[in-house]
């Protein structure tokens, strides 16, 4: 991990970023822009902050590994 945040291109401490992975996509984020860059959802029009989808994207991941 980089601990570079893509969007407001700045160097952040060890572990002060976090990654989200869609599909073949990248986006390192800091704790501010998590909460201030959006994405849509482009097959619901819903719109969420990056923070909440990472959190989304965590829990299924988590969910994964728990069912069989
Ligand atoms: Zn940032």
């Amino acid at each position: 991990m980089a601990d570079h945040c893509c969007f407001c291109d700045t160097r952040r401490p060890m572990g002060g970023t976090n990654t989200l992975v869609l599909g073949s996509d990248w986006l390192e984020f800091c704790e501010p822009c998590g909460n201030k860059e959006t994405l849509t959802n482009g097959e619901t029009g819903e719109v969420k902050t990056l923070a909440e989808v990472f959190d989304l994207v965590r829990e299924e991941r988590k969910e994964e590994l728990i069912s069989p």
